[in-house]
């Protein structure tokens, strides 16, 4: 994003435009719309502008923009059609710290205009960055026909009772009383008794919310499976529920690009363990969970991959039952299927191996015991997880167990993502492979599972085939 879209107050604020013909009226007409104070300068003014300062909604000065009258002023707009004229104002917005629009000239101007949709007080912006004015004005025509025309009015109504809304309980309860204002009393009462009736609609509303709120839904905790990092990985549902949360509670290992899907309003609190930093102690989750859920919250219990395979879901629903917190599980792609299918590697196979075992190599008092001597057996492959440390305590386990030393091991490390990896090995070499392609994790290591696709990636980009 190189133009980041904000929303300027120009009330009182001085807009200037050089140039006075038609191009210059057709920026005239959105800015007309605002309460700047604009000052149009050019010696040929098109009718629009005569008539625009004659009814005194603009002040026309018939002479090139002089420099001295960028002094205070918030923007500039150069309307020339002529690129040598319109540098000259970028140039002079430039030594005075006073940004200008180039209009239809995208490399000369430092700030642009987007398509608007006007639903004032509702605004909603479109930008391509140039790249496609007719895509946006295809989505402009879209949204036009999804927002009613009377969503500006009811807007206008909802901004004169914020303050006794807000004495609604937060989250869920508020968010569905304004719903149903603006979905069906609203504009119900509007179209019926105009302003006064939806006024006094909202009035009831807020009454009836106010007075019904304890026995409003009480919150709820989801336990949502965040995948192993690409978005598009994440299951509908997941998407569904991120996206309605109030809260979001999620662990180092889930990606920024599926933290975005949260709603902009909601709470997103990072409750894993850095390394180094401060860790939050299971119990310490629980309560905020708990906490966040008796509030009214809905809670996104947000963990890497599925939330079944080593995420500590079984501690945190006890947790929740204890307290008698209603839960739920959306499931998500484990990162060991995920580094399966980016290897090519399918995780069993007739005649190779039967049983795919997934551990973990570390557990909370340190490497992780387990029967060795059946994890040796061929016919069985490893999904590894938490295996980086553990991997020299792996190989001799099982070597010691009578695994050949050559046996196929892949190490994929952060599946899904840009910058994966993915590492051959076998048994006998598997650390010094790690520890050459510079691999830190996160990372799955497959025993007894030969990756099919690339030998090594460690110098090549993520093939992106999907
Ligand atoms: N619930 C998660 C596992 C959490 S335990 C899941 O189902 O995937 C953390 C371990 O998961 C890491 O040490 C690593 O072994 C593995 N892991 C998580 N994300 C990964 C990724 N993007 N690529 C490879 N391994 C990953």
């Amino acid at each position: 994003m190189r133009h980041f879209p904000v929303f300027v107050d120009l009330k009182c604020q001085r807009v200037l435009v050089s140039g006075a013909s038609e191009t210059a009226a057709a920026k005239l007409r959105l800015l007309l719309k605002t309460e700047a104070l604009i000052e149009v300068y050019g010696e040929d003014a098109c009718d629009d502008v005569r008539k625009w300062h004659d009814e005194g909604r603009l002040r026309w000065f018939p002479k090139p923009l002089p420099a001295a009258a960028l002094f205070g002023a918030r923007l500039v707009y150069s309307a020339h059609d002529n690129a040598e004229a319109d540098a000259q104002v970028r140039a002079m917005g430039e030594r005075m710290g006073v940004l200008v629009n180039v209009v239809d000239n995208l490399g000369l101007s430092q700030f642009i205009t987007p398509a608007i949709v006007d639903r004032d007080p509702v605004t909603v912006a479109i930008g391509t960055e140039g790249a496609a004015p007719v895509l946006a004005r295809r989505i402009k025509a879209d949204v036009e026909e999804r927002l009613p025309t009377e969503l500006g009015q009811l807007a206008a109504i909802a901004r004169h009772y914020r303050e006794a809304a807000g004495k609604l309980p937060g989250g869920r309860v508020r968010r569905a009383f304004w719903s149903h204002f603006f979905d069906t009393d609203g504009p119900a009462a509007l179209a019926e008794g105009g302003e006064e009736a939806a006024r006094a609609a909202l009035e009831r509303l807020i009454a009836s919310y106010a007075e019904d709120a304890p026995a409003c839904d009480p919150g709820r905790v989801i336990l949502v499976g965040a995948g192993p990092g690409d978005p598009e990985l994440l299951t509908l549902k997941a998407r569904r529920v991120l996206h309605e949360a109030d809260v979001v509670l999620y662990d180092r290992l889930v990606d920024p690009r599926v933290l975005e899907l949260a709603r902009r309003e909601a709470e997103l609190i990072e409750v894993g363990k850095t390394p180094g930093g401060p860790a939050w102690k299971q119990h310490d989750i629980n309560a905020a969970m708990i906490e966040h859920a008796r509030a009214g919250a809905l809670v996104v219990r947000l963990k890497s991959g599925d939330p079944m395979v080593f995420g500590r879901a079984d501690e945190e629903l006890d947790g929740l039952d204890a307290a008698g917190v209603e839960w739920d599980v959306v499931p998500g792609i484990t990162s060991g299927s995920a580094a399966a299918a980016s290897s090519g590697r399918s995780l069993t196979r007739r005649g190779r191996n039967q049983a795919i075992t997934f551990l973990t190599a570390h557990d909370a008092q340190g490497y992780a015991e387990h029967d060795w001597r059946a994890l040796a057996q061929p016919g069985n492959a490893l999904a590894i997880y938490m295996g980086l440390r553990a991997a020299r305590f792996v190989q001799g386990r099982l070597m010691l167990h009578g695994a050949a030393p050559e046996t196929p091991v892949t190490i994929v490390e952060n599946t899904s993502r840009p910058e994966e990896k993915r590492v051959s090995a076998t048994l006998a070499n598997m650390c010094e492979r790690i520890s050459e392609a510079g691999i830190v994790g996160p990372a799955i290591i497959f025993i007894g599972l030969p990756a099919r696709r690339a030998q090594t990636l460690e110098t090549e980009p993520r093939r992106q085939a999907v």
